[in-house]
């Protein structure tokens, strides 16, 4: 597989905090990589610093041969990496379908080739009940709906690379499904994912590899280690993997 994402001793830090401390990873085309830490471990922190919204203070982030770390948010975002971000950040007085066309601004060229509104088009058939809302500002939605908006939004921009943090944080069991399914149907049409999820047990089961956001990378990797055994131990329990999830838990 071809590399994408290319991380070497990533650093990003908010004065005197050190939120990344000097991380590496690996991204191939079509992979889902589940990026997986204790609270405060930076992993939002490094999803923004890959999407140019944070400037790290050293490293580098190499996105199809190209060095980005030094890019704004709009330059990498025209290379068609994007961020869900965790909590949505929709523009809550504007309608739904306002924030889907922003999307499409985000990365300029997919703008100018692609017509948007067709591509809306796709993004409400995905989810029905944003059609049914078109109109609505965004603020006026449920949590489930802004996230499938917030998702929809991204997807606006054609990623390349999508970085999506926290997609399932407070949603019931049913849109966790729904959002899960999207990732599925993503993955199928061969997008690169980076995700951050608290919902294991779903995650596990769709992840390529595994990765942590540890304090340093020799931790990280000792960490690592452990989770894959972990992980080799868990797919042997085929059928909790593959059973039902109407009851899904918070700690897998
Ligand atoms: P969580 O699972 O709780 O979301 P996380 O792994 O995503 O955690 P980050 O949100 O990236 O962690 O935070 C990493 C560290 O940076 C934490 O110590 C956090 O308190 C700190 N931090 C995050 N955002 C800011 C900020 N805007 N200003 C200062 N410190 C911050």
């Amino acid at each position: 597989m071809v590399t994408m994402l290319e991380v070497r001793d990533l650093r990003v830090r908010y004065g005197a905090i050190e939120a990344v401390r000097g991380i590496d990873l690996t991204l191939r085309q079509g992979e889902l990589v589940a990026l997986v830490g204790s609270n405060g471990a930076g992993k939002s922190t490094l999803l923004k610093a890959l999407a140019g919204i944070l400037r790290p203070v050293s490293g580098s982030i190499v996105f199809d041969g190209e060095e980005i770390a030094k890019f704004p948010a709009h330059r990498v975002a025209s290379r068609g990496i994007v961020l869900v971000p965790e909590g949505r950040r929709l523009f809550a007085d504007q309608t739904v379908l306002d924030n889907l066309l922003l999307g499409a601004y985000r990365r300029r060229n997919a703008y100018r080739q692609a017509r948007p509104h067709d591509r809306v088009e796709e993004h409400l058939d995905r989810f029905p009940v944003l059609r049914e809302r078109r109109d609505r500002p965004a603020g006026t939605l449920s949590g489930g709906q802004q996230q499938m908006l917030a998702i929809s939004r991204g997807l606006m921009a054609q990623p390349r690379l999508l970085l999506l943090d926290e997609p399932s944080l407070g949603l019931a069991p049913l849109l966790v499904r729904q959002i899960f399914d999207t990732i599925d149907e993503l993955r199928r049409r061969g997008m690169t994912i980076l995700l951050v999820e608290q919902m294991a047990k779903l995650a596990l089961r769709r992840i390529t590899r595994l990765r942590t956001a540890g304090a340093d990378t020799c931790v990280a990797e000792q960490t690592l280690l452990a989770l894959e055994a972990n992980l080799k131990r868990l797919q042997k329990h085929r059928d909790w993997l593959q059973g039902d999830d109407s009851v899904v838990d918070q700690t897998g």
